[in-house]
């Protein structure tokens, strides 16, 4: 284990009066160092600079000890073990210890102990704290590990050292992991690569909780105002449209009535009509439009009159025949309220779809803008040191090693786009933790989405989740998903304090060009809806029932099966595309579909027969078989 850094802060008025006073925190410091820890300036920015905050001073009875008040609002996991550990130490000195009123617990994966102010008790807690590698122990934990270290050296040392910890369930759970609580559990990419974690920390999580976890995560983006053109397919309207109101038909007359304002009282008012007034330009004050059940209203109007509530006053001659007459005045005989809504044409909620029907209902009702929700941008970046840019490819250094064409930028670019989001190209990013933060840093500030693929899974190279937790401040919602392809899928959030949104959404997935295809799918598109204002309910791609024609094997997750899924009279069915290697991309050639294959039971059927019915996920275009 790296060693420990501890930060130490001492409450104290007369030291805070003169630093040269305290004498307990130089005590401290020299106890800690002794053991090999590493003193560092407390800054309070608990971000995972430092494994173990210790503060001196302020935890007695007297009426200005307010230390364990100060902390104990601020600790996520209080630790009361420590503190009888603590208190035991400062007892068996001195009864008077009992007047001592230590808190502990933890902050994000740091330590934190309140020591009494006296340089003996000090000395005293300390030695406790430190013995039988207590600390220790607790800092590898909150780090994210699994303790191993520690119970290794102990168990070296023989029984007596470790009692009744040698029967830890933490040897013998492989499943162990921190409690769900806890917010970081990234590896530290400083350590040296025998000292790292060799089995992921993150609870593996179903799909559908997975799933449910993104969604409730993910907020939609700001609403604009947005131009009724072609480009408004794919967007999702933030407003309800309304029809013109629907006046009913009276028998005396093909004139429906007339569009104003609700403002506009009783009185004689001039007519315009579709032949003399362009609907695009306001109504001018003093003048009425007249409409059709159903028509469009001119700018500026917001509710329309029934002709019964109006009077005719003059009329003006149009052309030579008798019937060539216009109405020039109508007098309205009673204010109307505004806005009796008509039909309801188009929900909150739709989605502008290429089809055509929902930008064809907005120009008959006669919309030029509407309030939508903002697409996401996706910023996209491929992790590893061994790709080369198919467009720009760069020799590598080193022992001339071709190395691997970066596969997944470009396909998940086509799959973004073809989604109808922009994609903001990140590149690819080597493996250090100083690119890796510039590189996210950059789709912050870009995008409302980042997407990275690479470095997920345990290998020494693998940045992400640290990066993440540690640089970024973000939250790992999870970091292991049972599914095949894609078991390392990675979501978090990242906090941007000023920007558009309170944080922005973050995928890892794996590496692997079929695995990181698959989960775009599952996990991403969903994703990318719910910012781009869908509705929660229908953010998953479809699903359907399809007969498979060739027998697939099942595994012990639920696997998705990359097929060819066609139409024909009998139902859908699904061809599978071959292997199913997750870096087999071939698997993905051609498929439009994933068969969605359950685990395996454990005295259910190894495989699906040929003519079994399953449900399929739909990615692309179905066509006919
Ligand atoms: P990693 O999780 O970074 O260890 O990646 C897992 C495997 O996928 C390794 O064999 C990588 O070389 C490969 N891989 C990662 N990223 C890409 C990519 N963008 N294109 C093609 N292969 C990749
Ligand atoms: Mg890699």
């Amino acid at each position: 284990m790296a060693a420990p850094r501890v930060a130490i802060l001492t409450v104290s008025d007369t030291a805070a009066l003169d630093p040269a006073a305290d004498r307990s925190g130089p005590a401290i410091q020299a106890l800690v160092t002794q053991h090999g820890y590493i003193c560092t300036h407390l800054t309070l920015s608990l971000t995972g600079d430092v494994d173990w905050i210790v503060t001196t001073g302020g935890t007695g009875f007297g009426l200005r000890d307010r230390t364990p008040e100060a902390i104990r609002p601020l600790l996520e996991r209080e630790a009361p073990g420590i503190v009888h550990l603590m208190l035991n130490a400062s007892m068996q000195a001195t009864p008077l210890g009992a007047l001592s009123r230590p808190v502990a617990g933890t902050i994000k994966n740091t330590l934190v102990s309140t020591l009494p102010g006296s340089v003996k008790a000090v000395q005293e807690n300390i030695t406790a704290l430190l013995q039988a590698g207590v600390v220790e122990h607790a800092i590898e934990l909150v780090r994210g590990g699994r303790g191993e270290h520690v119970h290794a050296r102990l168990a070296a040392e023989g029984p007596r050292s470790f009692g009744h910890h040698h029967h830890h369930h933490h040897d013998h759970d492989r499943e162990h992991r921190a409690p769900v609580t806890r917010s970081t559990l990234s590896q530290d990419p400083s350590l040296p690569a025998h000292a790292r974690l060799r089995e992921s920390p993150y609870p593996i999580v179903s799909i559908s909780d997975a799933l449910v976890t993104v969604l409730r995560e993910i907020r939609p983006l700001p609403v604009f105002e947005e131009r009724v053109t072609s480009k408004l397919r794919g967007y999702v309207l933030a407003e309800d449209i309304f029809a013109p109101q629907n006046v009913p038909i009276t028998h005396s007359t093909n004139v429906d009535g007339y569009a104003l304002r609700s403002t506009d009282p009783p009185g004689i008012y001039t007519v315009l009509t579709p032949h003399s007034h362009l609907i695009s330009t306001p109504l001018p004050p003093g003048h009425i439009f007249r409409v059709n059940t159903g028509g469009p209203i001119p700018a500026g109007a917001d509710t329309v009159i029934m002709v019964e509530d109006t009077r005719l006053r003059a009329t003006h001659r149009i052309g030579p025949a008798p019937e060539e007459v216009e109405e020039a005045q109508v007098e309205t005989l009673v204010q109307v309220p505004p806005g009796e809504n008509g039909d309801l044409v188009l929900e909150r909620g739709t989605v502008v779809q290429a089809a055509g029907g929902e930008i064809g209902s907005l120009a008959f009702v006669g919309r030029t803008t509407v309030r939508a929700f903002k697409r996401p941008v996706v910023a996209l970046l491929s992790t590893g040191g061994e790709l080369l840019d198919v467009q720009a490819p760069t020799p590598l250094p080193g022992d001339g090693w071709g190395g691997i064409w970066d596969t997944n930028r470009p396909s998940l670019q086509a799959a973004i786009e073809g989604y109808g989001y922009e994609v903001v190209d990140l590149g690819i990013v080597p493996d250090n933790v100083p690119a890796h933060v510039a590189a996210l840093r950059r789709g912050l500030a870009e995008a409302d989405l980042i997407l990275t693929t690479g470095g997920t899974s345990m290998g020494v190279g693998d940045l992400l989740k640290p990066v993440i937790e540690h640089h970024l401040g973000g939250t790992v919602h999870f970091g292991r998903v049972r599914v095949k392809p894609g078991k390392p899928t990675t979501f978090a959030t990242i906090p941007t304090p000023g920007g558009q949104a309170d944080s922005v959404p973050l995928f890892a997935l794996p590496g692997n060009p079929a695995s990181a295809l698959v989960t775009f799918h599952i996990f991403v598109v969903p994703a990318l809806r719910r910012l781009g204002g869908w509705t929660s309910a229908k953010c998953r791609l479809p699903s359907v029932r399809v007969q498979i024609q060739e027998s697939m094997k099942l595994d012990s997750r639920p696997e998705y099966h990359r097929a060819i899924i066609v139409a024909t009279p009998e139902g859908f069915k699904a061809h599978s595309t071959g292997g199913q290697r997750s870096s087999r991309v071939a698997s993905l050639k051609g498929a439009n579909g994933f068969v969605a294959l359950p685990p395996r039971g454990e005295k259910g059927p190894a495989k699906l027969e040929v003519g079994d019915f399953v449900e399929a996920i739909i990615i692309g275009e179905l066509h006919m078989g």
